[in-house]
Protein backbone atom coordinates (compact mmCIF):
# COMPACT_ATOMS: atom_id res chain seq x y z
CA UNK A 1 0.00 0.00 0.00
CA UNK A 2 1.29 3.51 -0.73
CA UNK A 3 1.07 6.02 2.15
CA UNK A 4 0.12 9.61 0.14
CA UNK A 5 2.72 11.67 2.05
CA UNK A 6 0.53 15.01 2.41
CA UNK A 7 3.74 16.23 4.17
CA UNK A 8 6.38 15.75 1.50
CA UNK A 9 4.06 16.91 -1.19
CA UNK A 10 3.06 19.76 0.55
CA UNK A 11 6.90 20.97 1.69
CA UNK A 12 7.64 20.06 -2.12
CA UNK A 13 4.76 22.78 -3.65
CA UNK A 14 6.05 25.26 -1.18
CA UNK A 15 9.92 25.10 -2.28
CA UNK A 16 8.34 25.19 -5.74
CA UNK A 17 5.89 27.88 -4.37
CA UNK A 18 8.92 29.97 -2.72
CA UNK A 19 11.09 29.74 -6.08
CA UNK A 20 8.28 31.12 -8.09
CA UNK A 21 7.95 34.05 -5.59
CA UNK A 22 11.60 35.04 -5.95
CA UNK A 23 10.81 34.64 -9.42
CA UNK A 24 7.87 37.28 -9.69
CA UNK A 25 9.76 39.54 -6.67
CA UNK A 26 12.36 39.83 -9.96
CA UNK A 27 9.63 40.48 -13.01
CA UNK A 28 7.38 43.06 -10.47
CA UNK A 29 9.24 44.01 -7.52
CA UNK A 30 6.82 43.00 -5.83
CA UNK A 31 5.70 40.19 -3.74
CA UNK A 32 2.07 38.55 -3.30
CA UNK A 33 0.32 39.37 -0.16
CA UNK A 34 -2.00 37.51 2.05
CA UNK A 35 -4.16 39.07 4.66
CA UNK A 36 -6.28 36.83 6.95
CA UNK A 37 -8.55 38.13 8.65
CA UNK A 38 -9.54 36.47 12.54
CA UNK A 39 -12.57 36.49 14.56
CA UNK A 40 -12.78 35.79 18.08
CA UNK A 41 -10.76 33.07 19.83
CA UNK A 42 -11.12 29.85 18.96
CA UNK A 43 -8.74 28.11 19.51
CA UNK A 44 -8.59 25.46 16.02
CA UNK A 45 -8.71 28.84 14.39
CA UNK A 46 -6.05 30.47 16.25
CA UNK A 47 -3.83 27.42 15.09
CA UNK A 48 -5.25 26.99 11.49
CA UNK A 49 -4.49 30.53 11.08
CA UNK A 50 -0.79 30.89 13.18
CA UNK A 51 0.09 27.72 10.43
CA UNK A 52 -1.49 29.91 7.42
CA UNK A 53 0.73 32.67 8.45
CA UNK A 54 3.87 30.51 8.74
CA UNK A 55 3.51 29.16 5.42
CA UNK A 56 3.25 32.10 3.78
CA UNK A 57 6.25 33.66 5.47
CA UNK A 58 8.33 30.73 4.52
CA UNK A 59 7.13 31.12 1.24
CA UNK A 60 8.18 34.80 1.10
CA UNK A 61 4.82 36.45 0.73
CA UNK A 62 3.93 39.76 2.42
CA UNK A 63 1.43 38.35 5.09
CA UNK A 64 -0.75 39.83 7.70
CA UNK A 65 -3.11 38.36 9.94
CA UNK A 66 -5.91 40.97 11.51
CA UNK A 67 -7.37 40.14 14.77
CA UNK A 68 -11.24 40.85 15.87
CA UNK A 69 -12.66 40.11 19.49
CA UNK A 70 -15.82 37.86 19.16
CA UNK A 71 -18.23 40.79 19.46
CA UNK A 72 -17.20 42.67 16.75
CA UNK A 73 -19.88 44.34 14.56
CA UNK A 74 -20.35 42.88 11.05
CA UNK A 75 -20.35 46.02 9.62
CA UNK A 76 -16.71 46.92 10.71
CA UNK A 77 -15.85 43.24 9.24
CA UNK A 78 -17.33 44.10 6.07
CA UNK A 79 -15.70 47.52 5.83
CA UNK A 80 -12.59 45.99 6.41
CA UNK A 81 -12.78 43.68 3.46
CA UNK A 82 -14.10 47.00 1.23
CA UNK A 83 -10.68 48.59 2.24
CA UNK A 84 -8.39 45.82 1.57
CA UNK A 85 -10.21 44.82 -1.77
CA UNK A 86 -9.06 48.19 -3.04
CA UNK A 87 -5.22 47.84 -1.41
CA UNK A 88 -2.90 46.91 -4.14
CA UNK A 89 -0.51 45.52 -1.87
CA UNK A 90 -2.93 42.40 -0.62
CA UNK A 91 -3.25 39.69 -3.78
CA UNK A 92 -5.66 37.64 -1.47
CA UNK A 93 -8.24 37.90 1.31
CA UNK A 94 -9.13 35.23 3.45
CA UNK A 95 -11.83 35.09 6.56
CA UNK A 96 -11.06 32.49 9.07
CA UNK A 97 -14.62 30.08 9.32
CA UNK A 98 -16.51 29.49 11.91
CA UNK A 99 -17.95 33.04 12.08
CA UNK A 100 -19.60 34.15 15.59
CA UNK A 101 -23.17 33.56 14.77
CA UNK A 102 -23.61 37.59 14.50
CA UNK A 103 -21.72 37.80 11.56
CA UNK A 104 -23.66 36.59 7.96
CA UNK A 105 -21.35 33.90 6.77
CA UNK A 106 -22.73 34.63 3.24
CA UNK A 107 -22.17 38.32 3.21
CA UNK A 108 -18.85 38.21 4.16
CA UNK A 109 -18.45 35.91 1.08
CA UNK A 110 -19.52 37.74 -0.76
CA UNK A 111 -18.03 41.00 0.26
CA UNK A 112 -14.43 39.56 -0.60
CA UNK A 113 -13.88 40.85 -4.40
CA UNK A 114 -13.32 37.63 -6.46
CA UNK A 115 -10.35 38.17 -8.07
CA UNK A 116 -8.68 38.29 -3.92
CA UNK A 117 -11.30 35.53 -2.64
CA UNK A 118 -8.34 33.10 -2.42
CA UNK A 119 -10.56 30.24 -0.41
CA UNK A 120 -12.68 30.04 -4.11
CA UNK A 121 -15.87 30.78 -1.75
CA UNK A 122 -17.43 33.48 -3.43
CA UNK A 123 -20.31 32.28 -6.19
CA UNK A 124 -19.02 33.70 -9.09
CA UNK A 125 -15.43 31.78 -8.49
CA UNK A 126 -17.62 28.62 -7.66
CA UNK A 127 -19.53 29.20 -10.95
CA UNK A 128 -16.79 29.46 -13.28
CA UNK A 129 -14.80 26.74 -11.46
CA UNK A 130 -18.56 24.15 -12.52
CA UNK A 131 -18.18 26.13 -16.36
CA UNK A 132 -14.45 24.65 -16.48
CA UNK A 133 -12.98 28.75 -16.43
CA UNK A 134 -10.29 29.78 -14.76
CA UNK A 135 -11.23 30.32 -10.64
CA UNK A 136 -10.11 30.14 -7.54
CA UNK A 137 -10.31 26.47 -6.11
CA UNK A 138 -11.52 25.67 -2.66
CA UNK A 139 -7.82 24.47 -0.45
CA UNK A 140 -8.57 21.59 0.61
CA UNK A 141 -10.32 19.55 -2.66
CA UNK A 142 -7.48 21.19 -4.29
CA UNK A 143 -5.10 19.97 -2.31
CA UNK A 144 -6.80 16.41 -2.86
CA UNK A 145 -6.60 16.70 -6.41
CA UNK A 146 -2.79 17.35 -6.54
CA UNK A 147 -2.50 13.98 -4.30
CA UNK A 148 -4.86 11.99 -6.33
CA UNK A 149 -2.63 12.76 -9.51
CA UNK A 150 0.50 12.03 -7.67
CA UNK A 151 -0.93 8.34 -7.52
CA UNK A 152 -3.02 8.44 -10.75
CA UNK A 153 -1.68 11.13 -12.89
CA UNK A 154 -4.41 9.63 -15.70
CA UNK A 155 -8.04 9.91 -13.62
CA UNK A 156 -10.16 9.39 -17.18
CA UNK A 157 -12.78 6.96 -17.03
CA UNK A 158 -12.63 6.13 -13.26
CA UNK A 159 -15.54 5.87 -11.08
CA UNK A 160 -15.07 8.40 -8.01
CA UNK A 161 -17.02 8.63 -4.98
CA UNK A 162 -17.22 11.34 -3.05
CA UNK A 163 -18.56 10.77 0.93
CA UNK A 164 -19.70 14.64 1.76
CA UNK A 165 -21.63 17.63 -0.04
CA UNK A 166 -20.33 20.27 1.74
CA UNK A 167 -19.32 23.85 -0.51
CA UNK A 168 -15.79 23.63 0.82
CA UNK A 169 -15.09 20.04 0.46
CA UNK A 170 -17.65 17.76 -1.61
CA UNK A 171 -18.53 19.97 -4.59
CA UNK A 172 -15.47 21.59 -5.20
CA UNK A 173 -14.26 18.30 -5.56
CA UNK A 174 -16.87 16.77 -8.16
CA UNK A 175 -15.78 19.60 -9.64
CA UNK A 176 -12.54 18.96 -10.26
CA UNK A 177 -12.82 15.19 -10.78
CA UNK A 178 -15.39 15.56 -13.59
CA UNK A 179 -13.22 17.82 -15.32
CA UNK A 180 -10.40 15.06 -15.08
CA UNK A 181 -13.00 12.99 -16.81
CA UNK A 182 -14.26 10.95 -13.94
CA UNK A 183 -17.53 9.46 -13.38
CA UNK A 184 -18.29 11.07 -10.16
CA UNK A 185 -21.29 10.24 -7.70
CA UNK A 186 -21.53 12.28 -4.79
CA UNK A 187 -22.97 10.98 -1.95
CA UNK A 188 -24.33 12.76 1.76
CA UNK A 189 -26.33 11.92 4.80
CA UNK A 190 -29.35 10.64 2.79
CA UNK A 191 -27.57 8.31 0.64
CA UNK A 192 -29.02 4.98 1.34
CA UNK A 193 -26.65 1.97 1.38
CA UNK A 194 -22.90 4.19 0.75
CA UNK A 195 -21.39 1.16 1.18
CA UNK A 196 -22.02 -0.52 -2.35
CA UNK A 197 -21.46 3.03 -3.44
CA UNK A 198 -18.40 2.45 -2.19
CA UNK A 199 -17.26 -1.00 -2.88
CA UNK A 200 -17.84 0.38 -6.83
CA UNK A 201 -15.38 3.01 -6.56
CA UNK A 202 -11.73 3.47 -7.82
CA UNK A 203 -11.56 6.57 -5.86
CA UNK A 204 -12.90 7.72 -2.22
CA UNK A 205 -12.78 11.35 -0.57
CA UNK A 206 -14.28 11.01 2.66
CA UNK A 207 -14.97 14.63 3.58
CA UNK A 208 -17.61 13.50 6.37
CA UNK A 209 -16.85 14.42 9.61
CA UNK A 210 -17.37 10.86 11.02
CA UNK A 211 -14.47 9.01 12.70
CA UNK A 212 -13.35 5.75 11.12
CA UNK A 213 -16.94 5.60 8.93
CA UNK A 214 -15.07 4.06 5.75
CA UNK A 215 -14.61 0.53 6.62
CA UNK A 216 -12.30 -2.18 5.26
CA UNK A 217 -15.30 -3.65 3.62
CA UNK A 218 -16.15 -1.26 1.91
CA UNK A 219 -13.51 -0.56 -0.34
CA UNK A 220 -12.20 -2.17 -3.11
CA UNK A 221 -8.17 -3.95 -3.49
CA UNK A 222 -6.92 -1.53 -5.76
CA UNK A 223 -8.80 1.50 -4.81
CA UNK A 224 -6.92 5.28 -4.07
CA UNK A 225 -8.42 6.55 -1.03
CA UNK A 226 -8.38 10.32 0.10
CA UNK A 227 -9.24 10.81 3.80
CA UNK A 228 -10.36 14.42 4.64
CA UNK A 229 -11.47 14.25 8.14
CA UNK A 230 -10.48 15.42 11.12
CA UNK A 231 -12.08 13.99 14.12
CA UNK A 232 -11.01 14.59 17.21
CA UNK A 233 -11.64 11.11 19.66
CA UNK A 234 -10.50 9.77 22.74
CA UNK A 235 -7.61 7.72 20.50
CA UNK A 236 -6.24 11.26 19.28
CA UNK A 237 -6.99 12.69 16.28
CA UNK A 238 -8.69 10.60 13.88
CA UNK A 239 -9.51 10.43 9.99
CA UNK A 240 -13.21 9.55 8.33
CA UNK A 241 -11.90 6.54 7.12
CA UNK A 242 -10.91 3.28 9.65
CA UNK A 243 -6.82 3.51 8.69
CA UNK A 244 -6.25 0.42 10.32
CA UNK A 245 -8.98 -2.10 8.27
CA UNK A 246 -8.50 0.30 5.04
CA UNK A 247 -4.74 0.09 4.62
CA UNK A 248 -4.67 -3.54 4.44
CA UNK A 249 -7.17 -3.28 1.14
CA UNK A 250 -6.42 -0.85 -1.00
CA UNK A 251 -3.51 0.77 -2.86
CA UNK A 252 -2.98 4.06 -1.61
CA UNK A 253 -4.45 6.13 1.19
CA UNK A 254 -3.87 9.64 3.00
CA UNK A 255 -3.09 9.77 6.72
CA UNK A 256 -4.65 11.82 9.20
CA UNK A 257 -2.75 13.86 10.32
CA UNK A 258 -0.14 14.14 7.58
CA UNK A 259 -2.27 13.42 4.35
CA UNK A 260 -4.64 16.43 2.95
CA UNK A 261 -4.39 18.76 6.16
CA UNK A 262 -0.49 19.92 5.56
CA UNK A 263 -1.87 20.56 1.23
CA UNK A 264 -4.86 22.42 2.34
CA UNK A 265 -2.19 25.26 3.39
CA UNK A 266 0.07 25.05 0.74
CA UNK A 267 -2.98 25.28 -1.63
CA UNK A 268 -3.62 28.64 -0.17
CA UNK A 269 -0.32 29.97 -1.23
CA UNK A 270 -0.77 28.85 -4.39
CA UNK A 271 -4.47 30.42 -5.03
CA UNK A 272 -2.70 33.60 -3.29
CA UNK A 273 0.19 33.82 -6.09
CA UNK A 274 -2.32 32.96 -8.57
CA UNK A 275 -4.18 35.98 -7.82
CA UNK A 276 -0.97 38.27 -7.98
CA UNK A 277 -0.05 36.93 -10.97
CA UNK A 278 -4.06 37.55 -12.85
CA UNK A 279 -3.33 40.95 -11.72
CA UNK A 280 0.00 41.61 -12.91
CA UNK A 281 -0.41 43.03 -16.49
CA UNK A 282 3.23 42.41 -18.13
P1 LIG B 1 -19.78 19.44 6.67
O1 LIG B 1 -20.33 19.11 8.01
O2 LIG B 1 -20.01 20.78 6.07
O3 LIG B 1 -20.31 18.38 5.63
C1 LIG B 1 -20.35 17.01 5.93
C2 LIG B 1 -21.03 16.28 4.80
O4 LIG B 1 -21.09 14.90 5.15
C3 LIG B 1 -22.46 16.73 4.54
O5 LIG B 1 -22.60 17.00 3.17
C4 LIG B 1 -23.33 15.54 4.94
O6 LIG B 1 -24.43 15.35 4.07
C5 LIG B 1 -22.36 14.38 4.82
N1 LIG B 1 -22.69 13.30 5.75
C6 LIG B 1 -23.01 13.40 7.06
N2 LIG B 1 -23.26 12.17 7.57
C7 LIG B 1 -23.12 11.29 6.57
C8 LIG B 1 -23.24 9.88 6.45
N3 LIG B 1 -23.57 9.13 7.48
N4 LIG B 1 -23.00 9.34 5.25
C9 LIG B 1 -22.65 10.07 4.18
N5 LIG B 1 -22.50 11.40 4.23
C10 LIG B 1 -22.75 12.01 5.40
O7 LIG B 1 -18.23 19.10 6.76
P2 LIG B 1 -16.95 19.66 5.95
O8 LIG B 1 -16.72 21.07 6.32
O9 LIG B 1 -17.06 19.30 4.51
O10 LIG B 1 -15.82 18.78 6.63
C11 LIG B 1 -15.81 17.38 6.56
C12 LIG B 1 -14.63 16.84 7.34
O11 LIG B 1 -13.44 17.34 6.74
C13 LIG B 1 -14.57 17.29 8.80
O12 LIG B 1 -14.02 16.23 9.57
C14 LIG B 1 -13.61 18.45 8.79
O13 LIG B 1 -12.95 18.64 10.01
C15 LIG B 1 -12.65 17.99 7.73
N6 LIG B 1 -11.89 19.06 7.05
C16 LIG B 1 -10.58 18.84 6.85
C17 LIG B 1 -9.82 19.79 6.19
C18 LIG B 1 -8.37 19.51 5.94
O14 LIG B 1 -7.62 20.43 5.63
N7 LIG B 1 -7.93 18.27 6.05
C19 LIG B 1 -10.41 20.97 5.74
C20 LIG B 1 -11.77 21.16 5.94
C21 LIG B 1 -12.51 20.19 6.59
Amino acid sequence: MILIDGKKEAASLRLKLKDEVIELKKKFNNVPGLTVILIGELAPSQIYVRNKEKSANEVGLNSHVIRYPNDVDEKTILKKINDLNKDNSVSGILVQLPLPKHINKKKVIEAIIPSKDVDGFHPINVGNLSSGYESSIPCTPLGCYFLLKKIEPNLSGKKAVIIGRSNLNGKPMAQLLLKENCTVTITHSKTKNLKSECLMADIIIAAVGIPKLVKGDWVKKDAIIIDVGINKTDEGIVGDVDFEQVSKKVKALTPVPGGVGPMTIACLIKNTIDCFKRTQTN
